[in-house]
């Protein structure tokens, strides 16, 4: 089959629903490529599901939503959540048929936002495309509730989008068939390669004045409900660290969420000379501390699939990740959340024969793939 965007339109009218952080860094490449031929077919939900977080980002990636639904509750439950985005996405369909109305509903990931979108789009009987599919933890309790949700999306997906053969092979197990499967790569490597490959990311100076200067980073974050409990064990291993090794700065992007925040910034490394906490960084500092970082101590998605384009190993603060593609090559580790595991592994782990590494999540061209499946089938 020969993929090419004929006069650069698209056949289809596309729908993107984005909820947090990481599905808009990774859908960010799949609309600019739109973007940059020239299409206009195609439209972009913001659920709102990260409102405050995601405020910067658009800007960044020179999105802007075309439709805002409002998603979150103060306090509400998971079921509550779910019920919501059920809600506002069918409606904004039922608003939609006169004017713009979508072939194909794009979402990207494994949130709440996710989840209902394959649902909506299913009693709609529209077309579902699954990004980043076929990812599998194999337990539903870890990560929850998003193993769970992207077992949903993938029930309802007519285009899985997997970004390597280990996710087509979780597909495959369920019974998906594999004419509707498609391994193109993580779109995370297309948004970094933008940045990366163009000046940007080199002419970038920290946003946040405290990082610029800093010599010898390491990476912390931590963000994922399995965690919460076991905080402290990573504060105590990085007050550790940070006392055993004065020339390194641990730089920790902490997480808004209430259970996160609070504790991590009344902690006894809040003071520390050589740690810095920060709120969320904006995306290209985020990219700028990868890139400067010896090491990584994070339970990050994301960075797990960003870290191997700057060759920095990752200590993954999970015990199984559905990413196990960096940890098969030696590059990155499951450390867990013990302070022991994480001050060893620190220590003891070394990535052999980093030269000439290939990211194993993607190779930068997934996006175009995505694009051009799509339209011809
Ligand atoms: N990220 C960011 N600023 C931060 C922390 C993370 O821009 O302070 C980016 C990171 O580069 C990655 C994405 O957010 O692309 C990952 O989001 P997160 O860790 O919240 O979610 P996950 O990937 O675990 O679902």
């Amino acid at each position: 089959m020969s993929y090419y965007l004929k006069n650069n339109t698209l056949d289809k009218n596309i729908l993107f629903i984005i909820g947090t952080r990481p599905e808009l860094i990774k859908m960010f490449p799949i609309i600019n490529y739109l973007k940059c031929a020239g299409n206009k077919s195609f439209r972009v939900v913001s659920t709102g599901q990260h409102k405050e977080l995601l405020r910067p980002y658009w800007k960044v990636f020179n999105i802007k939503p075309d439709y805002e639904l409002n998603i979150i509750k103060k306090g509400q439950s998971l079921s509550s959540l779910t019920a919501r985005a059920i809600v506002a996405i069918d409606k904004l369909l039922l608003g939609l048929t006169n004017q713009f109305f979508p072939e194909v509903i794009v979402a990207q990931g494994d949130t709440t936002t996710v989840m209902a979108s394959s649902m909506v789009a299913f009693y709609h009987n529209i077309k579902f495309a699954h990004v980043e599919a076929g990812l599998r933890s194999g337990d539903m309790l870890n990560p929850f509730p998003e193993e769970f949700n992207r077992k949903v999306a993938g029930i309802t997906a007519s285009y899985h989008f997997a970004p390597t053969m280990i996710a087509k092979k979780n597909l495959m197990k369920e019974s998906v068939e594999e004419k509707d499967i498609h391994v193109v790569g993580n779109t995370v490597v297309d948004t970094l390669h933008y940045f990366k490959n163009s000046s940007i990311l080199d002419k970038h100076q920290f946003a946040r004045k405290e990082l610029l200067g800093v010599k010898g980073m390491v990476l912390v974050t931590c963000h994922r409900r399995e965690n919460h409990l076991y905080l402290d064990e990573l504060i105590d291993a990085i007050d550790i660290l940070s006392n055993q090794n004065s020339k390194l700065t641990f730089v920790w992007p902490v997480h808004p969420n209430p259970s996160v925040k609070g504790h991590v910034l009344s902690s006894k490394i809040a003071k520390k000379e050589n740690v810095i906490l920060t709120p969320p960084l904006e995306y290209l500092d985020l990219l700028k501390v990868i890139s400067n970082a010896k090491v990584i101590i994070s339970d990050s998605g994301g960075i797990q699939e960003e870290a191997p384009s700057f060759n920095v190993p990752v200590l993954i603060l999970r015990e199984s990740t559905e990413r196990p593609e960096a940890v098969n090559i030696g590059f990155s580790k499951l450390v867990g959340m013990s302070k022991d595991s994480i001050v060893n592994s620190f220590y003891n782990f070394k990535i052999h024969n980093t030269k000439n590494l290939m990211n194993p999540y993607g190779d930068g061209n997934s996006s175009s793939r995505i694009i051009k499946i799509i339209n011809h089938e």
